[in-house]
């Protein structure tokens, strides 16, 4: 429900307005000022408009029947256009404006060595922020669980020589505290989308949250757990397509590709893809990434290692330095064709790598 205040609304009547959601057990969330404040009250009932329409300062009450009120398009008070919507400022660049963003680097940190190496590589490709897992959630106990804090470390450090901000995952709520501390951008992975606890805990920070879509997850399901992290206070939050599982092997998922443009008509939060773990193939990736930026992606999250074959986590899916610099140039192409361009890496225009 969202309650429309008018202009002459005051400071005391704004509060009473918010006193008496607040006592019905609602939360009050209130956006923009004079003409356009309002106050949106995810999960009201029906019986609520009358309470909001008998207060002094409420001009008018809007029913909504969207479950996910703070994330959904309409709550941005914008026409729908796709090219609206929040922007979320990362390490110098911005996902939601025209310019894509590219996020590069290899599935986990492996060492000192291989992640400034990785960093090295995808800078001078064009990438704009650098990935790495530290904290890695395998499917098997056995498999390299990544390096923690140290890993955490070394990709701060290496994103740093290279003057790229660092986006990592986050796997659970005790641990958030630490990985905010060295990371510009807090990734929660595919098996954690619906951890309820984890999703709050990074709604109580301050950092970017990159929400990947759970692999069993409805579209309804990811629009839901992006409320979770807003409502908690963090409005700085990009959805991520990652592929669903399907009854197909033959890739890793299946990329649904038709999940960007959809989710970018429901919300205004920004939309990435994830080509590498969308079909977890090497072979397949340059295709798939070229087909989300001309879905409308506003980014991309890559898999990059000096050395596919040697590395610890998802070699297979992982381009080579040379696939992604190929890759980027392509990008770059597609972008321009369908009206938008790459992000400016954020770094000195002499050292600027140069796509065209
Ligand atoms: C990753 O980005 O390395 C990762 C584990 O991704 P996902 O959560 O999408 O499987
Ligand atoms: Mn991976």
């Amino acid at each position: 429900m969202i309650a429309h205040l008018s202009p002459s609304c005051g400071l005391r009547e704004k509060a009473a307005i918010i006193g008496a959601i607040e006592a019905a057990g609602l939360h009050a969330h209130v956006e923009g000022s004079g003409t356009c404040a309002r106050i949106l009250v995810p999960g009201a009932r029906p019986a609520m408009k009358r309470v909001l329409l008998a207060l002094s300062g409420v001009e008018r009450v809007e029913a909504s029947d969207s479950s996910y009120a703070l994330v959904a398009r309409s709550a941005e008070g914008d026409s729908g256009d796709a090219r609206t919507g929040t922007r979320v400022r990362v390490g110098g660049v911005t996902f939601g404006d025209p310019g894509i963003v590219i996020c590069a680097g290899p599935c986990a940190v492996e060492g000192e060595e291989s992640i400034g190496e990785a960093a090295r590589a995808v800078r001078e490709s064009g990438a704009h922020l650098l990935r790495g897992g530290a904290f890695k959630p395998r499917t098997s106990p056995y498999s390299f669980q990544g390096l923690g804090e140290q890993g955490l470390r070394l990709l701060a450090e290496a994103g740093r020589r290279e003057g790229l901000g660092v986006v990592t995952e986050v796997i659970s709520p005790e641990v958030v505290g630490t990985v905010a501390r060295h990371a510009d951008m807090l990734q929660v992975g595919a098996r954690n989308m619906q951890n309820f606890a984890l999703l709050k805990a990074v709604g109580e920070t301050d950092r970017p949250v990159l929400l990947k879509r759970g692999m069993m997850a409805t579209i309804e399901e990811l629009l839901l757990a992006a409320e979770y992290v807003v409502s908690a206070g963090n409005p700085s939050v990009v959805l991520c397509e990652r592929g669903i599982r399907s009854f197909d092997r033959a890739t890793r998922n299946t990329f649904d590709v038709s999940a960007i443009p959809l989710l970018k008509r429901e919300t205004h939060l920004p939309v990435i893809a994830d080509p590498s773990h969308g079909c977890g193939r090497r072979d397949l990736v340059p295709s798939v990434a070229l087909a989300a930026v001309a879905a409308g992606a506003d980014g991309l999250l890559l898999e990059v290692h000096p050395d596919p074959a040697r590395a610890l986590s998802d070699g297979p899916q992982s381009l080579r330095p040379d696939d992604f610099a190929r890759l980027v140039q392509r990008l770059d192409a597609v972008a321009h064709a369908v009206g938008r361009e790459l992000a400016q890496p954020n770094l000195p225009q002499a050292v600027r790598p140069s796509l065209r």
